[in-house]
């Protein structure tokens, strides 16, 4: 029987296929990465483009408490000491966020963590039991004035569905806080690569073979032993137990040849129903530059449609959760396939959370 050209084939140039790539080149592996879109790191992509690094998929801020994870990224790129403090714009007026005393303070005009702490008891008095939806997490955890000015409109914008019908874990990644503190994480280590993400990408993917462009489903392919596979998992069925939702959104670019500093932060979000985008990102606040003019992407949430959007959030919720938990039987049973990362693994991981997991995907792989 004549070899196979490659020991695997990993489908996606993301972080979980690219790190699965260079982990096992390392180890004298014969890799072939494909991706089907014309670029390396999957949603992570970031462009320069008149000195400035554009997010070109939203905006991505590195962050984790893992020393570990903190310490292999760091091999591949230095980080700035960039921390996220988003602004939210409610019909013209300015909040902070996360939800902290900035925020309280500005909407009641108190001072105190006590005032906030007794306005939000008075406000979820009525959520006596386990909050059920992202509704009633919302409200329990910050009360119903910052859940209408703050959550409703913009949660309702971006998944397209009323935040009654969304898990509550959804809410639980922002940080509510009873202190000045606006940074957006609590993770001990963040930061932005300096020059970008693309770098790490380029860095992971030295030296190996790799094919853009290419459609696992539909191109010709190298011949192969495995496959460790990063797209949606319900495409790799052919959608047999159904479709699962992934949400996704769209960018308008715009370039401000004029314009030093357009908005004054790198991250703001819309947080009415009516503003049909959620955030405005200015990418120079991201990783600063000198520079008279400014690059800046409007993000618009649009409904996903399999096969046709690329997807970027798990909804994971009950209906979804089950078909998935049905994929993840099959893909279980697979002898030659392995599934990893956001889309694949069916679940809302941030960039540490995907590293952590190739990197540990590859510890446990015995051949
Ligand atoms: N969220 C909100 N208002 C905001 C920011 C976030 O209601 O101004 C809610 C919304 O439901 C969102 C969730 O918090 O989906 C998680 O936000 P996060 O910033 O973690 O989302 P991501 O950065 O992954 O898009």
């Amino acid at each position: 029987m004549t070899q196979p050209s490659f020991d695997y084939l990993i489908v996606g140039a993301g972080f979980f296929g690219s790190i699965c790539a260079h982990e096992l080149t390392k180890r004298g592996k014969r890799v072939c990465v494909i991706d089907s879109r014309n670029h390396i790191g999957g949603n992570c992509y970031t462009e320069e483009r008149n000195g400035i690094h554009l997010h070109m998929y939203g905006p991505h801020i590195f962050h984790t408490s893992n020393p570990e994870v903190w310490q292999w990224i760091n091999q591949f790129v230095a980080f700035n000491q960039f921390t996220l403090r988003p602004v939210a714009n409610y019909k013209g007026e300015i909040f902070s966020l996360p939800f902290n005393m900035w925020t309280f303070a500005k909407l009641w005009n108190i001072t105190t963590p006590q005032e906030a702490k007794a306005i939000i008891e008075t406000q979820s008095a009525h959520i006596t039991q386990e909050p059920q939806n992202l509704e009633e997490q919302a409200i329990k955890l910050v009360g119903t004035d910052v859940y209408r000015k703050l959550i409703k409109g913009y949660t309702q914008k971006q998944w397209g569905k009323d935040p009654a019908e969304l898990p509550a874990s959804i809410i639980k990644r922002l940080p509510v806080r009873f202190t000045y503190d606006n940074n957006y994480f609590n993770d001990t280590y963040q930061g932005i690569p300096i020059g970008g993400y693309t770098q790490i990408f380029s860095q992971l993917l030295k030296g190996i073979e790799l094919r853009l462009n290419t459609d696992y489903f539909k191109d010709e392919l190298p011949t192969h032993d495995r496959v460790i596979y990063t797209g949606p998992i319900d495409k790799f069925y052919d959608y047999r137990f159904g479709e699962l939702e992934y949400k996704t959104q769209t960018f308008t670019h715009e370039f401000k040849a004029q314009v030093p500093n357009y908005q004054g932060v790198a991250m703001m979000n819309f947080t009415d129903v009516e503003t049909a985008y959620t955030r405005i990102i200015e990418h120079k606040h991201f990783d600063p530059v000198d520079l008279p003019h400014t690059w800046i992407s409007y993000e618009y949430p649009v409904p996903y449609k399999a096969s046709e959007s690329e997807p970027f959030y798990p909804v994971n919720d009950t209906p979804n959760n089950t078909i998935y938990a049905k994929y993840k039987a099959l893909a279980d049973q697979e002898p030659k396939v392995s599934f990893g990362g956001r889309l694949a693994e069916y679940k809302y991981y941030d960039m540490h959370q995907v590293i952590e997991s190739a990197l540990n995907f590859i510890r446990n792989l015995t051949t």
